[in-house]
């Protein structure tokens, strides 16, 4: 199969992320500007010149869904093989591997939820279980567990660390302790344990850690700047004293320090390995440069000493709307209207996001969707083998191939399974009903696909558990909602950012500077996961008719101009002589590609901050290329430096 060349369409700073296979290398780089591109285009590059063998290399990420896009992206690269997973994924692999040899006895059962367990442990201590409480209590543990602070240290090194535990913190040690000894004697482990375990089994087996380490060679971590003690400390366990690790991160992206994550890592690494090559990356491909003007102005309030600038590469686009509503379901109302309009114009449901601060702010969202006839994903494509009706039909699947009615099409027959576990031909209005039914729907489609290229049952069935070991979900058409956390990575043509208001986001419980700073970073996360549209939108009440109490996030303070009200959003941009839509074609200076709106500058074709002398040479052949083309083909003097 051809693939294209895996450093083409790569910058020059790109390329060299790309080009430095070996040894320790670090990308410090604003959102949109290529990270996971870099780091995809590497791994294939190295894989494809035979530097290094594919299943030697081990790429971490954060969330199910991303490690999929990373296999998906290596696969269209001719990649094939190369292990792309979470980290908790990677480790328990491992973990239930080694586990019959050195510990003995069946692997343990995942931990999916602590809730369950928290509530058992409510019972054992005689504590009252308070549902909010006890989630609350939950990311207290988790932080615990991740900074490995144990029950008996957790009063003292919590109230250290500025933690507000919902409740007494002597409190939260007894039923962290009752939780883990629970856990325990259940045989489960939830997934710090899974992290932990991993990496004490390799400390105290030598022969296990030689195992693992003459598997995995080379390694590369996205989404660096949220990597927490525990997970940093398995990490250097696998490397055990080798530096051939490529990691990349924004500093100005951290959104998890409120469960243990630290930036540090990110920003030291160059302390850490002193013969780190560290790449910057400048150009956002990814937005337009009004997309990128808003995330610029709320990163320049930010107290970051990491000024990481972002300079856009797309052309213009429409200018962001903000919309400031009377209440709750009028913004979902407006919401609503806007993706519809879009919808009509062409976007794909698919390329279109509602992110939100809290899950509890989806409901609305839901509710609004439902009733205007918009088909909407609420998890997007994560954990989609793991659903449970997934599994379900799975197993129904696989049983109805071992007995195959040959003459039966396969999408029929599919059809027909499915429908036994709830695939109707309607899609349920909404909530866990309607999720089921788009999983399900799903496998239907992927069925149909499978029957145009002549599969049959069995091959499907083999279709879905290679996709299942790869985690390599089908897509699910319709608008995604997702928590702001969960949209990190991802890209979207258009993003709603809803319930923006102050008490929201930032969130009522965010008090100290540090935990405003947090959720800036997660505005900024936000804003850029747009490409082109962005709709930011609040409401004043949270019911029909409330008391209008809330007022805009103090984010964005400045930044708003003239709010629009309820559902008028801002037309594009028009030629003042022929009405059309004005798209303009961006000159981007020949040093730092930034595209170049003073006049002065586009004739210069350079800005007025970048040295003239960047890089002689190329700068010479460029002016030769100019001044030929120019003269042969009267086309103007100006180049795309790409
Ligand atoms: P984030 O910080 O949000 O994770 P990122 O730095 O990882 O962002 P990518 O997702 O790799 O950014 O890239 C953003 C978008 O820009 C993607 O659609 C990617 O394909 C595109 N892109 C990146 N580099 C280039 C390039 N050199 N030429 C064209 N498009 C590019
Ligand atoms: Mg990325």
């Amino acid at each position: 199969m051809e693939h294209e060349d895996a450093l083409a369409g790569l910058d020059p700073e790109q390329r060299q992320v790309a080009e430095a296979v070996r040894g320790p290398v670090c990308v410090l780089a604003g959102a949109g500007t290529g990270k996971t591109r870099a780091i995809t285009h590497r791994i294939a590059h190295a894989v494809r010149t035979g530097v290094v063998d594919a299943p030697s290399v081990l790429a971490v990420t954060f969330t199910t869904r991303a490690a999929g896009e990373l296999k998906q992206r290596l696969r269209g690269l001719g990649a094939h093989g190369v292990q792309a997973r979470t980290f908790h994924a990677a480790a328990l692999r491992q973990l239930t591997y080694f586990w019959p040899r050195v510990i003995g006895g069946d692997p343990p059962r995942v931990v999916e939820s602590k809730l369950p367990i928290l509530i058992e442990a409510c019972r054992e201590i005689r504590r009252n279980p308070d549902r909010g409480e006890l989630r609350d209590v939950a990311s207290e543990i988790e932080w615990a567990k991740v900074t490995q602070v144990g029950p008996e240290d957790y009063p003292g090194l919590a109230a250290k660390a500025g933690r507000t535990p919902p409740i007494a913190p002597e409190e939260v040690a007894r039923l962290y302790e009752a939780y883990e000894s629970l856990r325990r004697r259940r045989h489960m482990v939830d997934f710090e344990t899974i992290l932990e375990l991993t990496a004490a089994v390799m400390t105290e087996h030598a022969e296990v850690a030689a195992q693992i380490r003459q598997q995995y060679r080379y390694f590369v971590v996205d989404e660096y700047q949220d990597v927490n003690p525990l997970q940093k400390l398995l990490l250097d366990t696998w490397l055990g004293g080798r530096d051939d690790i490529c990691v990349v991160g924004d500093p100005n992206q951290t959104i998890y320090s409120f469960s243990g994550a630290s930036p540090r890592y990110l920003t030291n690494f160059a302390v850490e390995h002193p013969a780190a090559a560290v790449i910057k990356l400048v150009r956002d491909y990814r937005s337009t440069p009004q997309v990128v003007g808003l995330a610029n102005s709320v990163l320049a309030k930010a107290r970051t000493p990491h000024r990481l600038e972002l300079i856009a590469q797309r052309p213009e686009g429409p200018k962001p709307v903000f919309a400031e509503c009377d209440d709750e379901p009028a913004e979902a109302e407006t919401v609503a209207k806007r993706v519809k309009e879009l919808i009509s114009q062409g976007v794909p449901t698919r390329e279109i996001a509602v992110l939100f601060r809290v899950n509890a702010q989806s409901e609305v969202y839901e509710q609004a969707f439902a009733q205007a006839g918009i088909p909407y994903l609420l998890r997007g494509a994560e954990r989609f083998f793991e659903r449970s009706e997934v599994r379900q039909a799975v197993v129904l699947l696989r049983g109805a191939a071992r007995s195959a009615n040959d003459e039966e099409p396969l999408a029929q027959a599919v059809h027909n399974i499915l429908a036994g576990i709830g695939l109707t031909a309607e899609a349920p209005g909404g909530g866990t009903a309607r999720e089921r039914w788009e999983s399900l729907n799903a496998l239907a489609e992927l069925a149909e696909d499978l029957a145009a290229e002549g599969g049959d049952l069995p091959r499907f069935v083999a279709e879905l558990e290679r996709r299942a070991t790869e985690q390599h979900a089908p897509p699910i058409e319709g608008v995604t909602l997702a928590s702001l956390h969960a949209a990190k990575g991802l890209e979207w043509d258009a993003v709603f950012l809803v319930g923006l208001t102050d008490g929201m986001l930032p969130i009522i419980y965010a008090e100290k500077p540090e935990q405003i700073e947090e959720e800036r970073r997660l505005l900024y996360v936000g804003i850029t996961r747009a490409r082109a549209h962005l709709h930011l939108s609040w409401a004043l009440a949270r019911s029909l008719g409330g008391r209008k109490a809330r007022r805009p996030s103090r984010f964005l303070d400045g930044l708003t101009g003239n709010a629009t009200a309820g559902s008028r959003t801002t037309p594009p941009a028009r030629d003042r002589r022929s009405g059309q839509a004005r798209i303009a074609t961006p000159i981007q200076c020949r040093v730092c590609a930034k595209t170049l709106t003073v006049g002065a500058e586009q004739k210069l074709g350079r800005c007025a901050t970048c040295p003239a002398d960047y890089d002689e040479e190329l700068l010479e052949r460029l002016k030769l290329w100019r001044t030929n083309a120019a003269k042969e083909a009267k086309v103007p003097a100006y180049v795309v430096f790409t």
